[in-house]
């Protein structure tokens, strides 16, 4: 096997596991693998959002990995390349949401930006880990919040529509990347509005 992040070649490991359970493909070394930095204590940014319409929107978030320099690296490679080989490497941690009872719900990419990407990075990790997922969001201002102070983020018009009934529903909202948590208080505010029941977030990275 060829090493998707360092393209050194490495062999495949055997293991009683990949035998008789799903196998997971192997597309990253061993040393690659050991890079990734897992989250230890899950930051609360609840702090920003206290005093504003958001506050109670979001129930809790729950990242995977840090963005370390490594993760910063093949973030970008996935992203820009469209690789989806690399989604691979992603699978066991996306694969944890086939447990849960909750709707599962991707953050969508605006259309326009569709057209320009091809595909919603995290909508393809969820089909790569074959994660079924349900759309119930609708982007409606393509708010890119590079550039924008808090305060901005934070007053801006809602980013997002509800297309579908929600009411009563516990919704496990998926990301890829948080940052400042714009994205993620907005999708719940709007979910919650629409009847949602509970609403919490999964995502892959937390910077
Ligand atoms: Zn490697």
């Amino acid at each position: 096997m060829i090493c998707l992040t360092c393209s050194t070649s490495f062999l495949e490991s055997a293991s009683w596991q990949k035998l008789f359970l799903i196998k997971t493909p192997e597309v990253i070394c061993e040393k690659c693998k050991v890079k990734f930095e897992r989250v230890k204590t899950q930051k609360d940014n609840n702090n920003d959002w206290i005093g504003s319409i958001y506050e109670d929107a979001l129930d809790s978030v729950q990242s995977i990995y840090s963005y370390n320099e490594w993760m910063k690296q093949v973030y970008q490679q996935y992203k820009f390349q469209l690789d989806v080989e690399l989604a691979k490497v992603f699978i066991p941690d996306f694969q944890q949401l086939l447990r849960i009872q909750e709707l599962i719900v991707p953050i969508p990419l605006h259309p326009d930006m569709l057209l320009v990407r091809t595909f919603s990075q995290v909508e393809q990790l969820l089909c790569v880990a074959n994660v079924p997922f349900t759309e119930v969001l609708r982007k409606t201002v393509n708010g890119s919040q590079i550039g924008k102070s808090k305060k901005e983020r934070m007053s801006t018009e809602l980013f997002f529509s509800v297309t579908s009934d929600v009411q009563n529903k516990k919704i496990v909202l998926v990301d890829d990347l948080y940052t400042t948590g714009t994205t993620l208080h907005h999708a719940a505010f709007v979910l919650k509005k629409a009847g949602a029941q509970k609403v919490t977030a999964m995502t892959l990275i937390r910077a």
